[in-house]
């Protein structure tokens, strides 16, 4: 894909600090990192995010991301790490080429993922699920 960063990084038209890759998936250093170690990981391949890659490809991808939480926490002792992945604009995707991030949290690190939940909605469950039939 013309003018995607990610691409460009795969192809080494942009630069990166890689972390570790396959065939089919690469994990590079998170350019404005929230954390030490926020990494991100991507298919080579170009896809927007959760909803056009392919079930085979997606699984290439998190396999690596398993396989980054392992050397983290193998090197490094990282045993806190949160998994995040974006898929579209108002969900916060700001990089239209999919990716996990991979964060490494610890006490006290100044980062905060909090949601605000909405507990009375659970009374609309049933109707909720009955959608989906
Ligand atoms: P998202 O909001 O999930 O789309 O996040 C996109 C992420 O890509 C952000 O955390 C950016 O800091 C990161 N990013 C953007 N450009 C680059 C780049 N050239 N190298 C590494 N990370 C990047
Ligand atoms: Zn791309």
């Amino acid at each position: 894909m013309i003018n995607c960063i990610f691409c460009k990084i795969v192809k080494g038209e942009a630069n990166s600090w890689k972390i570790y890759e396959t065939e089919d998936a690469y994990a590079f250093l998170d350019i404005n990192p929230a954390n030490r170690y926020h990494t991100l990981v991507i298919p080579k391949k170009h896809y927007t995010n959760i909803f056009d890659i392919p079930e085979k490809e997606l699984s290439a991808v998190t396999t690596v991301v398993k396989k980054v939480c392992k050397l983290y926490e193998e090197k490094l002792g990282i045993s806190n790490i949160q998994i995040i992945s974006n898929s579209g604009a108002e969900a916060q995707q700001e990089v239209f080429h999919l990716h996990f991030h991979i964060l490494p949290r610890k006490r006290g690190d100044g980062q905060n993922l909090r949601w605000i939940t909405h507990p009375e909605w659970v009374q609309d469950f049933d109707r909720m699920i009955e959608k989906l039939k």
